[in-house]
């Protein structure tokens, strides 16, 4: 089954996104998502000048096989760009094994594990009044657990609430890259930070009980000493996790965050191939994996780690904002299906144009995903629709502290 063409897609519905379209000689179509978000051309490129030659001609059966050829034979592994674009190639190819097989990709993993992925919905507010309405419209659209992300007095832009501006007019939390040829600044401060957020989820706990399920993003702002004290601060709201409290680049820090609290750790949404994580999940220094199939190298990576997380009684977290494509996300939906050590999945919507050119059999439905059962992935791809959204340039935004200095953003 001789792949014949491979095209990639550049366009910009209300976001940035690379699709890979492979064409058999059969003519059966598998896609795959290869976006990363603010360097999207880089990848387009990886794929378009150093990738599509060596896939037209070879058996689009042998998934592991193109998988290792791609890792293996560039010489230079591992990195965001090199993993997004091999990433679409191995979606592509289960795409198109489940379209040959007439089943979907769950059903070619092993099988479904549960009947739905229960998935969690993105709260903030800038103070309590509108937070606590942002949980209750989360919950009126049938969310049962949810992220909660608030503004904190002394910080004027802070990464995940939805009412700072967006130039695409999309909501900031879903969508914080900003369409122009700069990054916007935005400020940080530690120690406000640290203050406030506990005040916030007594306040949540106290209106909301004991029972919802609760998580917050740290977005990788904290030194590891400052992490463990704040995930401490913490532990008497029970939270469902506590997202990249402190960075991953040097796994250690997670180390002494879990030494110091019993608050559940995740983290791993930036994180590009095994060696990122091997060590957190064989030294049980996290609860959940975040990694996306899209910036993680697909679905056969993925499910690797995962079989590997297994016994330890590490879960997933698959890591689904809008940067994720409906392609992305629905390989992560799959394996969310599959595996037995599920955990719960980030959700959030795509605009009604990205939802135009990728047609998706996804359901959600009191609270919990399917991805359909169409063959392969079940998202159509419309070439023809995305062509008329040329490609903006857009990047993340960035943080400086009050002195001035560059901080993570
Ligand atoms: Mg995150």
């Amino acid at each position: 089954m001789k792949i014949t063409k491979a095209d990639v897609y550049v366009f910009s519905t209300s976001r940035n996104f690379v699709t890979l379209r492979l064409e058999t000689e059969d003519g059966v179509v598998g896609v795959g998502d290869a976006t990363l978000n603010g360097r999207e051309l880089a990848v387009a490129h990886y794929l378009k000048d150093h990738v599509c030659q060596l896939l037209v001609g070879r058996d689009a059966q042998n998934i592991e096989d193109t998988w290792q050829f791609l890792y293996r034979s560039c010489y230079w592994r591992r990195g965001p760009v090199t993993m997004a674009a091999i990433a679409a190639v191995d979606m592509a190819l289960w795409d198109i094994k489940g379209k040959v097989a007439n089943m979907p990709v769950y059903q070619l993993l092993g099988g479904a594990c549960r009947k739905g992925a229960r998935a969690y919905g993105h709260a903030s507010g800038t103070d309590l009044e509108s937070l606590f309405d942002s949980i209750r419209y989360e919950m009126d659209l049938g969310y049962t657990m949810i992220r909660v992300q608030t503004s904190v007095p002394g910080i004027n832009k802070l990464y995940g609430v939805a009412a700072q501006d967006q130039s695409s007019g999309m909501r900031y939390d879903f969508e914080p890259a900003n369409r122009g040829d700069w990054p916007v600044e935005e400020d940080w401060d530690s120690a406000a930070y640290m203050r406030h957020v506990p005040t916030v989820f007594e306040a949540v706990r106290n209106e909301f009980g004991p029972e919802l399920p609760l998580l917050h993003d740290g977005h990788n702002r904290l030194t590891p000493r400052e992490a463990a004290q704040f995930a401490k601060s913490l532990e008497p709201y029970n939270l469902f996790w506590l997202e990249d409290v402190t960075l991953g680049e040097n796994q250690e820090n997670l180390r002494y965050v879990r030494q110091q609290s019993t608050t559940p750790l995740a983290i791993g949404e930036v994180f590009n191939s095994v060696y990122d994580i091997k060590d957190l999940i064989d030294n049980q220094l996290i609860d959940y994996v975040r990694c996306a199939t899209t910036h993680f190298g697909g679905i056969t990576p993925l499910k690797k780690v995962m079989a590997q997380a297994e016994p330890y009684q590490i879960k997933s977290g698959f890591h689904g904002p809008t940067d994720v494509s409906p392609i992305g996300f629905a390989a992560e939906l799959h394996l969310d299906i599959n595996i037995h050590n599920y955990g719960a999945q980030e959700y959030m919507t795509h605009s009604k144009e990205t939802l135009e050119v990728f047609e998706t059999s996804m359901t959600f439905e009191n609270g919990f995903l399917h991805p359909g059962d169409k063959p392969g992935l079940g998202v159509e791809f419309h070439p023809e629709i995305a062509e008329k959204f040329p490609y903006e340039q857009a990047y993340l935004p960035y943080n400086r502290l009050a002195d001035g200095t560059v901080h993570n953003w």
